[in-house]
């Protein structure tokens, strides 16, 4: 036997999708099955094909996030493997390398067909309305697949039945308008001349706001008076990557990737660092229209811009669009530091997913579900259903929603956060610590039955931010005075706060970032060019991580005149240290040798570094295939 073996760290299954379809055509016989996070093929090595196969793989395969190497043997004995479970799930990725060469070919029905996809790949998900993936289920309903087309799906292994084909012929139309004029793009010729003309305005400085199928973006050349605080930063070439960004490897074959995740890149020529700072959230072309503005732009000697998600009544010059209704899902953003990579937030390329698991019950987190459609559990969008049959009902207790069925239970988000890390890693009989990092830090414990909050956060409340910090202790009172007499205005907008703000937003008010955010602090961080930080108070009295002791230290801080890349890098070594110094006291206590953690806090490069130092010996464990934020609640809610 000849055998082929893929790291797939993934049970996505647009990897296979090809491998199969191109045995098919071929001919090439094959028995495909996935081990351990491998993928293995399983060939007669006397069959004549496979060499010629094996080379076409090699160039039909796109760069994964989920795929790292490959190995091949020739042996008697024949590995142990499982089938692969029946996928079919709509996804919503880049182009596989075959359908980006036919959109680029001037002779294919898909020349400039920002639509193109196959089984394998492109946007799909946008368009279904409701479950299962079928072509009456998605908003392409109406439009008739042309007789090529309808031939494909017989002909063709990768769209075999592909619910989705289109072409050029047969499929969307798109439409450019400005103030003075409207053209269509709908025949061979046409597609092409638009996204030309498109990338010429952009060229010019001209504002383009175009559909893309992830949802509208506006597209524009970045120059320091107009760039906006969210816009993401699209190369349009490789090359640029290189010149203008500090990567390593791994950021650069993620940005790659068929999965074209964002990532946020150290920046490094002198022209990026001026519009973006010391780091920027990154973007290689991803969707059909992306794709082809970006060929056209690079073209034009347009070798990066920037880009806006905005909604469709977003002013600009121009605006490209298309009159089939599409449902986007939320970008996802990977996180990268050395040999750890996480899923950090979003949706797209991971949701929808297949759960295995028998139980009769639907979980609601976060917007989405786990529900039973045609025997199989998956997790979508809650608006992605048509129907929810159940008998038991789980909902994170911040969801929105009342649903009229007797046997419902509200939980929190952490205990199923915690849960989700390990049913990923076949650790449900053990106990284990959990550390959990959202807005807030809770330290837990898993008796082989239930998460407990062993040490909850304390109540953090912002009506009475400054009376709290002055109680403190002997002389706080004083440092609020003295805040109050130098930042007049930020004590003013602390001192009104209400609602639900996070700790870390009213840091970024304090002092005095332009991103208020979670964000804004981290990417200060990462400007801080210095090797250690300040030490900064988190507790008072009792063990426990005490906000206004930490607020009224970054206070003093920052009126004795700390810069505040040092500041923010030194937040989240405090945090880092004090995160390892509890969970040697539970593990002392507790004698878990299995450490969790969860929340998408942890995907931060100062922060991810202290853990890194400081726990590296316990093996932390962290979701794989879900983000290790609010997304994976859903799924570990199946296991309370
Ligand atoms: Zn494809
Ligand atoms: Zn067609």
């Amino acid at each position: 036997m000849f055998i082929f073996t893929l790291d797939f760290k993934s049970n996505k299954a647009y990897i296979a999708t090809i491998i199969k379809a191109l045995a098919q055509e071929h001919g090439v016989k094959l028995e495909l099955g996935h081990s351990k996070e491998k993928l293995i093929m399983i060939m007669d090595e006397e069959d004549e094909h496979i060499e010629r196969y094996l080379l076409a793989l090699e160039s039909a395969l796109p760069a994964s996030i989920y795929l790292s190497g490959s190995s091949h043997q020739i042996t008697d004995e024949k590995p142990a493997f499982e089938p692969l479970l029946e996928n079919d799930l709509p996804i919503d990725i880049s182009l596989c390398p075959t359908c980006q060469k036919e959109m680029f070919d001037v002779s294919s029905r898909r020349y400039y067909y920002p639509f193109t996809s196959c089984n394998a790949c492109g946007s799909q998900h946008t368009f279904l309305e409701k479950h299962p993936m079928l072509r009456e289920n998605s908003s392409m309903k109406f439009l008739v697949p042309c007789e090529r087309c309808q031939e494909e799906l017989k002909s063709n292994p990768l769209r075999k039945d592909f619910p989705l084909i289109s072409c050029i012929e047969c499929g969307i139309a798109i439409k450019m308008v400005d103030k003075k004029s409207e053209r269509y793009a709908n025949d061979k010729g046409s597609y092409r001349t638009l996204f030309e003309v498109a990338a010429r305005a952009i060229a010019k400085g001209k504002t383009v706001l175009m559909q893309t199928t992830h949802g509208y973006r506006k597209f524009f050349v970045p120059k320091p008076e107009n760039l906006l605080k969210n816009s993401i930063m699209m190369v349009t070439e490789v090359a640029s990557l290189n010149k203008h960004l500090m990567m390593v490897t791994q950021e650069f074959n993620a940005l790659l990737s068929i999965e074209r995740p964002l990532v946020r890149v150290a920046t490094k020529s002198d022209e990026i660092k001026a519009l973006y700072g010391s780091s920027t959230w990154v973007k290689y072309p991803d969707d059909g229209m992306s794709m082809l503005l970006a060929k056209e732009l690079s073209n034009a000697g347009v070798s990066y811009l920037s880009y806006e998600e905005c909604d469709e009544d977003e002013e600009a010059d121009f605006l490209i669009d298309f009159d089939i209704p599409i449902k986007p899902q939320e970008d996802f953003k990977l996180f990268i530091n050395q040999d750890t990579k996480l899923l950090q937030s979003g949706e797209r390329a991971i949701f929808p997913t297949l759960l295995e698991n028998d139980k009769n019950r639907v979980a609601i987190a976060d917007g989405r579900a786990s529900v039973m459609v045609d025997g199989r559990r998956i997790i979508d969008s809650v608006d992605r259903f048509s129907e929810i049959l159940t008998t038991e009902v789980y909902i994170e207790e911040r969801e929105n929603i009342t649903l009229t069925i007797e046997n419902q239970k509200r939980f929190p988000a952490f205990k199923a956060a915690m849960l989700s890390v390990l049913a990923e890693h076949d650790k449900l009989g053990e106990t284990a610590i959990g550390v959990h990092f959202d807005s807030r830090l809770h330290f837990l414990y898993y008796n082989k039955k239930e998460v407990i909050d062993v040490v909850p956060p304390n109540s953090f409340d912002t009506q009475n931010l400054f009376e709290n910090i002055s109680k403190l202790r002997e002389g706080s009172d004083r440092l609020v005075e003295n805040f109050k007499a130098k930042y007049p205005d930020r004590y003013k907008r602390l001192d009104n706060l209400s609602g639900e703000v996070d700790i870390f937003e009213v840091v970024a008010i304090m002092i005095g970032l332009e991103d208020e955010s979670f964000d804004g602090i981290s990417s200060e961080a990462l400007s801080f060019l210095g090797k250690g930080g300040m030490l900064i108070d988190t507790k008072v009295k009792d063990n426990r991580f005490n906000d206004y002791a930490f607020l009224a230290s970054l206070m003093s801080f920052k009126l004795s005149g700390a810069q505040n890349p040092i500041l923010c890098y030194s937040i989240y070594e405090s945090f880092g240290d004090y995160i390892a110094d509890i969970v040697t006291q539970l593990s002392d206590k507790t004698k878990a040798t299995t450490l969790t953690l969860s929340g998408a806090t942890f995907a931060n490069q100062s922060l991810w570094g202290r853990i890194e130092r400081n726990m590296r010996v316990r093996n932390p464990l962290l979701n794989k295939s879900y983000p290790i934020g609010k997304e994976s609640v859903v799924y570990g809610a199946n296991y309370l």
